[in-house]
C-alpha cells in the first residue's frame, strides 16, 4: 500500500513515442504513428503500477520508451532521480542496472546457443567487475531465488518449460540488483496453470528485494490482483489512473467501465447484475487519431465538445485522474 511517505522513483511526463511512416520509392515521410502519445504518471518507491488496455494501445511501447529502448520523440524520463529522457544512448550504460526489463514471449527473449548459466551472467559481465567464480556463484543464487534448481545451469532455454524459462529471464533481470523492472506482459504466454506461479514470484521477489515495477498486461483479472494503482490506455493516451480498489470498484472514464464490464465476474450472484458494456466499432488507427478525444468515435456518452476538443487529463480528486469532459466541467482545480 502506498502512504503518505512514497515517493516516485518513476517520473514520466508528456512522453510521446512517434514512428514515422514511410512509402513510395523514395521511402518519403507520409505519417506517422503516434503510439504514445503524451502520457505522464509516476510510479512509486515499492509499488506495481498496472498498465492495461487492449493490444495495440501503445502499452508495451510504453515500457520500452520508459527504459529508453528507443530514443523518445519527446518527454520527459526520471528515474532514481536521473532525468534520462534525452540521454544519447551511449550514456545510458550506467544507468541499465538500475532499470530492467522481463519480456513477454521468454522463448524468444532467450539465446537457444546460450546456457542458462551464460544467459544470467551477461549482464554480470557486461557490468561488473566479478571474478569468474563470483559470477557463478552469483548465477547460483539467483536460480535459487527464482525457484530454478542451481544444478540445471549448464542446460539450454529449450530443456525448461515456459515457466521455467520465464524464471531464468527473470533472474537475468534481476542480476545487477535493479530498482525498477518493466515487466511486458511477462504471463501472455505461458499456460494459465502457471501463470500465477510466475505473477507469485514476482510478488514475492518485490518483497523481498524491495522491488517497483511497471506492470503491462492486457489481463485486467490479473492486474486487479497485482497492481497497487492501474493505469487504463486507450490509442496511445492514458485515459485514467487510480488506486486500484478505486479503479475496479468505481470506474470513471467510459473507455474503463467498458473494459472492465468485460472481465468475468467469479461471484456468480454477482455476475447476473453485470452490465456488459458493449463498444462499437474498431479501435482508430494510431496513424489517424480522431480529432478531439481519442475514444470519441465509439463511446456511449459521446457529447459535441467530446468532437473537437481533446480532454485535459487531470486529477479528479486526490489520486484519481482521467481524461474526460464528462468530469473536467465540474471541477474548477483542474490544470
Ligand atoms: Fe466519451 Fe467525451 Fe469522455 Fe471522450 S471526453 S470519453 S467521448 S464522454
Amino acid at each position: 500500500m502506498l502512504d503518505q511517505t512514497s515517493k516516485p522513483l518513476v517520473s514520466v511526463r508528456d512522453l510521446k513515442m512517434h514512428f514515422p511512416i514511410h512509402a513510395g520509392l523514395l521511402r518519403r515521410r507520409v505519417g506517422v504513428v503516434k503510439a504514445v502519445d503524451g502520457v505522464s504518471f509516476d510510479v512509486m518507491e515499492g509499488e506495481t503500477l498496472g498498465l492495461v488496455g487492449e493490444s495495440g494501445c501503445g502499452k508495451s511501447t510504453c515500457g520500452r520508451a520508459v527504459l529508453r529502448l528507443y530514443d523518445i520523440t519527446s518527454g520527459e524520463i526520471t528515474i532514481d532521480g536521473e532525468e534520462i529522457g534525452q540521454r544519447a544512448q551511449g550514456k545510458l550504460r550506467e544507468m541499465r542496472p538500475t532499470m530492467q526489463m522481463v519480456f513477454q514471449d521468454p522463448q524468444a527473449s532467450l539465446n537457444p546457443r546460450m546456457t542458462v548459466e551464460a544467459i544470467i551472467k551477461e549482464p554480470l559481465d557486461e557490468h561488473t567487475k566479478l571474478s569468474e567464480s563470483e559470477k557463478r556463484e552469483k548465477v547460483a543464487e539467483l536460480m535459487d531465488a527464482v525457484g530454478l534448481n542451481r544444478q540445471f545451469a549448464k542446460r539450454y532455454p529449450q530443456a525448461f518449460s515456459g515457466g521455467q524459462r520465464q524464471r531464468i529471464g527473470i533472474a537475468r533481470a534481476l542480476a545487477l540488483n535493479p530498482k525498477f523492472i518493466v515487466c511486458d506482459e511477462p504471463i501472455a504466454a505461458l499456460d494459465v496453470s502457471i501463470q500465477a506461479q510466475v505473477v507469485n514470484l514476482l510478488e514475492d521477489l518485490q518483497e523481498q528485494l524491495g522491488l517497483t515495477y511497471l506492470f503491462i498486461s492486457h489481463d485486467l483479472s490479473m492486474v486487479r490482483h497485482i497492481a497497487t494503482r492501474v493505469a487504463v490506455m486507450y490509442l496511445g493516451k492514458i485515459v485514467e489512473l487510480a488506486p486500484r480498489e478505486a479503479l475496479y470498484d468505481e470506474p470513471l472514464h467510459p473507455y474503463t467501465k467498458a473494459l472492465l464490464s468485460a472481465v468475468p465476474e467469479p461471484d456468480p450472484s454477482l455476475a447476473t447484475k453485470k452490465e456488459r458494456i458493449v463498444l462499437k466499432g474498431d479501435v482508430p488507427s494510431p496513424a489517424n487519431p480522431p480529432a478531439g478525444c481519442n475514444f470519441c468515435t465509439r463511446c456511449p456518452s459521446v457529447m459535441d465538445i467530446c468532437k473537437t476538443q481533446e480532454p485535459e487529463y487531470f486529477e479528479v480528486s486526490p489520486g484519481r485522474f482521467t481524461a474526460c469532459h464528462l468530469y473536467q466541467n465540474t471541477n474548477d482545480t483542474a490544470e
